[in-house]
C-alpha cells in the first residue's frame, strides 16, 4: 500500500536512510513508525501494540517506561547538562559511576574509561591494547582475534572484529591485524560423533593453531561476547571458555569480555563473565547501562592493563583518547540511577525467577517441525528454522523464512528479531514478568504454526 503523501512515512522515505535496513527495500515498504512505549511493549502509528521480544536492541532493560530515569535525566540537565572529562576534568556522576562499576566487576578491576556506544567502547579497547603494549616495550605484539559469528559493533576497528559477512562486504573490511577463529556453535560446527566437550577442545586447539601460525610475539588479545547475540545466540559448550582461556594465559593475550549483551542481569547472573567464568582483562559495556534510555558505554581496564596506559600517557603527557561525551554528565546520571534500580529490584533475581519459564518455552519450540536448534540462558535465547531437521538443513536464504515468522509475529503482537541462518532471538527487557513471558511464547508458537500451515 503506498503511504499517503506527507505521511510521516513518506517523510521518512524522503529524507531518512536507515541502519540495518534494505535501503531499496525501505523505499517499496515504508518504515514501522513508533510513537511509545510502556513496560514491555511499544506502540505503533496505527494504535497497535506490540510486546519488544528483544528489548529493542538487546538494551531496555527496565522497559520503554520509567519514571525514575526521567527524573534522573531532568535533574542532571537542570544542574550540569554538560561537561567533558578531558585534561582531568570530571563530574559526579562520572566518579559515581566509575565506582559503582569497579565495585560490579566480574573480577578486580582498577578504572572505568567511557563512550557513547558498544562499537566505540570496543574500538577504545582495541586502541588501549595496542598503546598498552606500545608503553610496555612489546610494538609488534599487536593482532587481535575475535570469532567468526561475533558481533563487536560497526566502527573501523570494531566492525573488523565482528565476525558476519554484511559488516564487512563493500566495506573494505575487516582491517590488517584482526583474525577470526571458531564459532563456538556446537548444533552446526560440532562434528557427528564428536560430545560437546570434544567440540570446545577443537576450538581451543583451532585458536592455539592461530596463535602459533600467526606468532604468540604478535598477538595481543581476543574479543568475546560470553553469549555471542547478533550472530546467532550461540551459548557455548560447556568447558569451552575454561579451555580458550588457557591457550590465551599460555601465550600472554589479554582477554577482552565484550559484555554489551550480557552485562547487567542477562545471562541470569550479573555479567556473562560470571555465568561462564571468563577472567577478562578488559570489559565492555553497553545497552543496559543505562537500560538505553540514554547513550553511554563503558571500557573496565584491570590493574596491569591501567599501569601500562598510565605510564604511557605519562611518557607523551596525555592519554591521546576519548570523545566530547566521554561520561557526559546526563547519561552518566541515567547509568547510576539505572545500576541503583537493578540493586533495589534484585534485576539478578528478577532474572532467575522469570528465565526458567522462557528457556522452558524455547525448549519446548524445539519439537516445533521448523525448529532445528533452541538454545538460551538466562533472558537470552534463539531459535532456529530449519529446512530439514535430521539433516540440520537450514532453508535456502533467497525465501526468507524467519522474515516471514517475523511478519507472523508482529500479527501476534510481538516485535521480533531475526538473526543470520533463519534464527528468531529472544532477549525481552529485564524486567518481564511471568504472564508476560507466556504471551511471547504463545505469540511466537502461533506465529510457527501458521508459517508450517503456510509452508505445507
Ligand atoms: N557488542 C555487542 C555484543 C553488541 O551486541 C553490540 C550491538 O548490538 C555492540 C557491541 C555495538 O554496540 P553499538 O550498536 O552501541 O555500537
Amino acid at each position: 500500500m503506498t503511504p499517503p503523501r506527507n505521511s510521516s512515512a513518506t517523510r521518512d522515505i524522503a529524507t531518512a536512510m536507515h541502519p540495518y535496513t534494505d535501503a531499496r527495500a525501505h523505499e517499496a515498504n515504508g518504515p514501522m513508525i513508533i510513537t511509545r512505549g510502556e513496560g514491555v511493549r511499544v506502540w505503533d502509528d496505527q494504535g497497535r501494540s506490540y510486546i519488544d521480544t528483544v528489548a529493542g536492541l538487546w538494551c531496555a532493560a527496565l522497559g520503554f517506561s520509567n519514571e525514575r530515569l526521567v527524573q534522573a535525566a531532568t535533574a542532571q540537565m537542570r544542574k550540569l547538562p554538560f561537561y567533558h572529562a578531558f585534561t582531568s576534568k570530571s563530574h559526579e556522576p562520572l566518579i559515581d559511576l566509575s565506582e559503582m562499576l569497579v565495585e560490579r566487576a566480574p573480577v578486580p578491576m582498577s578504572k572505568a574509561f567511557f563512550c557513547n556506544s558498544g562499537s566505540e567502547a570496543n574500538d577504545t579497547a582495541v586502541k588501549m591494547i595496542w598503546y598498552y603494549n606500545n608503553a610496555v616495550g612489546r610494538p609488534q605484539k599487536k593482532k587481535i582475534i575475535s570469532r567468526v559469528k561475533g558481533y563487536h559493533g560497526v566502527t573501523v576497528a570494531s566492525a573488523s572484529l565482528t565476525g558476519l559477512p554484511a559488516n564487512h562486504k563493500l566495506f573494505d573490511l575487516p582491517i590488517a591485524g584482526v583474525f577470526h577463529t571458531t564459532t563456538p556453535h556446537y548444533y552446526h560446527e560440532g562434528r557427528p560423533g564428536e560430545s560437546e566437550e570434544e567440540f570446545a577442545t577443537r576450538c581451543a586447539s583451532d585458536l592455539e593453531e592461530l596463535i602459533l601460525r600467526e606468532g604468540p610475539e604478535t598477538v595481543a588479545a581476543m574479543f568475546m561476547e560470553p553469549v555471542m547475540g547478533a550472530g546467532g545466540v550461540i551459548v557455548p559448550p560447556k568447558t569451552y571458555y575454561e579451555k580458550i582461556q588457557a591457550v590465551l594465559k599460555k601465550y600472554d593475550v589479554l582477554i577482552v569480555a565484550d559484555e554489551v549483551i550480557c552485562g547487567f542481569g542477562r545471562t541470569g547472573e550479573y555479567w556473562g563473565c560470571t555465568t561462564f567464568g571468563i577472567e577478562p582483562d578488559i570489559l565492555t559495556c553497553a545497552k543496559a547501562l543505562s537500560s538505553s534510555f540514554l547513550p553511554i558505554s563503558g571500557v573496565l581496564v584491570n590493574d596491569k592493563v591501567y599501569q601500562g596506559l598510565a605510564d604511557g600517557s605519562h611518557t607523551i603527557g596525555t592519554f591521546g583518547h576519548g570523545y566530547t561525551y566521554s561520561g557526559h554528565p546526563v547519561s552518566a546520571a541515567v547509568a547510576v540511577e539505572t545500576l541503583k534500580i537493578y540493586d533495589e529490584m534484585d534485576i539478578v533475581g528478577h532474572v532467575k525467577k522469570v528465565a526458567p519459564l522462557m528457556q522452558a518455552g524455547i525448549q519446548k519450540l524445539a519439537s516445533h517441525p521448523l525448529v532445528g536448534d533452541a538454545r538460551g540462558v538466562g533472558l537470552i535465547g534463539a531459535i532456529e528454522l530449519v529446512e530439514d531437521k535430521a539433516a540440520k538443513k537450514n532453508f535456502d536464504p533467497a525465501r526468507k523464512i524467519a522474515a516471514r515468522a517475523q511478519k507472523l509475529c508482529e500479527a501476534e503482537g510481538l516485535i521480533m528479531r531475526i538473526l543470520p541462518g533463519d534464527g528468531i532471538a529472544f532477549s525481552p527487557p529485564l524486567v518481564i514478568n511471568e504472564e508476560e513471558v507466556a504471551l511471547m511464547m504463545n505469540g511466537v508458537t502461533n506465529a510457527l504454526d501458521k508459517l508450517a500451515v503456510e509452508l505445507r
